[in-house]
């Protein structure tokens, strides 16, 4: 597909909170306790254990867990304006996010005309309970953001994340912006990337290289 794309993550990046985990913990409370403590340990994959979590969920809790994430979330200050930049320098703003595609969208409604797709966790309310699915899910991951970035194949990237999650594909991305975990992980693998708390702070780069060409 090639051209000039950034990816940028959603919990925790976009949003100020994790609201994925926090809905996790909230419907889930019981698989929640078992597994998340697992995932974080490496013991288990996030496939199966997300999996294994979203799949106690019943269907029927859906519109509740809409309206919590909607009370939830913040968006991070920047990002409209970021949003809106990017697109009038030529970039393609993508949002990857490892938790609900449909959550995310209803979140990011109001800025959607500047988001050229946003990709993620799909899930099936046919049957009792939430069954999870992506078409980027790998071995470990329901959703890989490397698979994502194949797909497009940038020519220039950025990325924007702030966890563990984020991790693989900070490591082929030229140019990362990141926060939390993130900056810590890449920090001890001495990896360049750049410091960000708003979406304001990463406006420069997109300046720098629309000037360079
Ligand atoms: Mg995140």
């Amino acid at each position: 597909m090639s051209g000039r794309w950034i990816f940028c993550d959603f919990d925790g990046t976009i949003v100020e909170e994790e609201i994925f985990v926090a809905l996790l913990r909230r419907f889930a409370p019981v698989e929640s306790a078992r597994t998340l403590p697992e995932i974080y340990a490496l013991r288990v994959s996030l496939r199966d254990g997300l999996r294994r979590i979203l799949e106690t969920i019943p269907s029927a809790a859906w519109p509740e867990m809409e309206d919590f994430v909607v009370r939830s979330a913040h968006i991070r200050a920047g990002f409209a304006e970021f949003a809106e930049a990017s697109r009038a320098a030529g970039w393609s703003l993508l949002v990857v996010t490892g938790g609900f595609q449909a959550m995310a969208e209803l979140v990011l409604a109001p800025f959607r005309s500047a988001i050229s797709a946003v990709h993620g966790l799909e899930v099936d309310r046919s049957g009792p309970f939430l069954h999870p699915y992506s078409p980027w899910e790998s071995a470990d991951e329901l959703v890989s953001k490397p698979a994502v970035y194949a797909h497009y194949a940038p020519e220039q990237a950025i990325c924007i994340g702030d966890s563990v999650t984020d991790l693989a594909l900070a490591r082929q991305c030229p140019r990362v912006f990141a926060r939390d975990r993130l900056a810590e992980y890449l920090q001890r693998e001495q990896r360049p990337w750049q410091a960000f708390e708003t979406f304001f702070d990463i406006l420069p780069a997109l300046e720098a290289v629309h000037a360079a060409r």
